[in-house]
């Protein structure tokens, strides 16, 4: 019933009766690494890094700025990956800035998001080097301001503006909107008033804008209105105060395919769309063309990625339901139990046969909202030690997992050219206890 469906990106295929990713057996690498196991793709990701390069290169010539949001994944060889491919990165807390620091990774293309910084991620990011901060609110300009003053710097920065944009996808992702959590609203004229503060400072250089509005859009309309709306501001922000904005950043938020029902991204185009409304809005407005910055993450490193995990009990309530219990879970895939995400999962060993056993796929852990996918088809041969794949997980997987219940974070297993290397390893029951005194 499902085999058809499970080519949802073309690092995805099938050799013998095993499934294959990145054009390796992933029977074989679950014997290899065990399970619950993380695989990463990373011709898959040094690829789309380039595809977003080239796009924007092509619709901004040099105005143009790509950045990798790196609480999608972050893992030191990520940001080595991110050095060689020339991403700047996003970062949003001390852990991440410090991993991306020992990965060697320069940290004057690193822009610092989150909408609550303490005085020490303030701190430590000014110590290490952080290129730009991007502003949340006016406390965290003086807060900046004091820090850099302290060390008689001047810190370029850029201010969070919320464009009061719905973008039509789930309420819980959504963070454009007036009332969001995040940044500093255009219509409550509280965005006004961070610039005047922001200018009133001495310690630090506005250096331009940036908003974020949705998660997993497919098309060019969401960044349309945003830039307008953005531009609009920037003109207005000029003529009020006399600025100019370097850098306008707008997001990320690029979809992914996680089902074959899913919609492809077009990335070429909506950029290439991007490109030229953003041209013509400057053109009419009569300002200076900024440097037009994104920020995918989840669609970098989302179709890289894929786990494995053993199967271990087989329920099957008649009448009821089936469930497939595997040895991971919400530990390492929390988004069905935050979300209700979808997923496209299958058997790996046994891929070619028929799906056709209607089932919810969970986890181990102890709680009844620890699931995988409900109303999935699996093989009605499948038994304990079947390898069960669930595609689609290089973003917002490793980067969320836990140690619930005590249990271990899976390894990431790179995907390279035919071969496969250790990035993360395996957490062991002494890596558990370590932090217990
Ligand atoms: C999460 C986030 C992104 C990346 O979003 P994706 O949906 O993963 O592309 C980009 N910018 C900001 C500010 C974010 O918070």
């Amino acid at each position: 019933m499902q085999n058809e469906n499970i080519f949802i990106c073309d690092n995805i295929g099938v050799s013998g009766e095993h499934l294959t990713f990145a054009g390796q057996d992933t029977v074989a690498l679950a014997k290899k690494y065990g399970t619950p196991l993380y695989l990463m793709d990373e011709d898959r990701i040094r690829a789309v890094c380039r595809e977003y390069l080239t796009a924007v290169k092509a619709a901004f010539g040099d105005k143009g700025k790509v950045m990798y949001a790196s609480k999608a994944s972050s893992f030191k060889r990520i940001y080595e990956i991110m050095r060689e491919e020339g991403m700047n990165i996003d970062v949003v807390s001390c852990g991440e800035i410090y991993t991306a620091y020992s990965a060697g990774y320069p940290l004057e293309n690193a822009y610092f998001h989150s909408n609550n910084k303490t005085d020490e991620d303030v701190a430590f990011a000014i110590e290490k080097g952080v290129g730009y901060f991007v502003v949340d609110n006016e406390e965290e300009l003086y807060a900046i301001n004091t820090e850099a003053g302290r060390r008689g710097m001047v810190q370029p920065l850029l201010l969070r503006i919320t464009p009061g944009i719905d973008p039509h996808t789930f309420e819980a992702v959504a963070t454009g909107k007036v009332d969001s959590k995040f940044g500093s609203a255009i219509e409550t004229g509280q965005a006004d008033e961070m610039v005047k503060t922001a200018l009133s400072l001495e310690n630090i250089k506005l250096a331009g804008f940036h908003c974020h509005v949705g998660s997993q859009v497919f098309d060019a309309d969401v960044f349309l209105r945003s830039a307008d709306v953005m531009l609009e501001f920037i003109r207005d922000m000029r003529d009020k105060y006399g600025i100019v904005a370097e850098q306008l950043d707008l997001g990320g938020g690029f979809g992914v395919r996680y089902l074959a029902s899913d919609p492809v991204l077009d990335l070429p185009a909506v950029i290439a769309e991007i490109g030229d409304a953003v041209k013509n809005k400057v053109a009419e407005l009569g300002i200076a063309m900024p440097i037009i910055g994104f920020e995918p993450g989840r669609s970098i490193v989302a179709d890289a990625g894929m786990t494995l995990y053993s199967v271990g009990t087989v329920k099957r309530i008649p009448e009821f339901i089936n469930y497939i219990s595997v040895d991971g879970g919400m530990t390492d895939n929390i988004r069905y139990a935050l979300y209700g995400a979808s997923y496209t999962l299958t058997l790996a060993n046994k891929v070619c046969e028929d799906h056709n056993m209607l089932c919810s796929v969970v986890g181990r852990c102890c709680e009844s909202g620890d699931i995988i996918q409900e109303n999935v088809h699996m093989p009605d041969s499948v038994t304990r030690g079947d390898i069960l794949a669930c595609m689609t997980t290089g973003a917002y997987h490793y980067s969320m997992a836990s140690n619930y219940n005590r249990i271990g974070r899976p390894p990431i297993v790179m995907l390279r050219d035919g071969t496969s290397y250790l990035a993360v390893r395996r957490e062991t029951l002494e890596n558990i206890i370590s932090l217990d005194v």
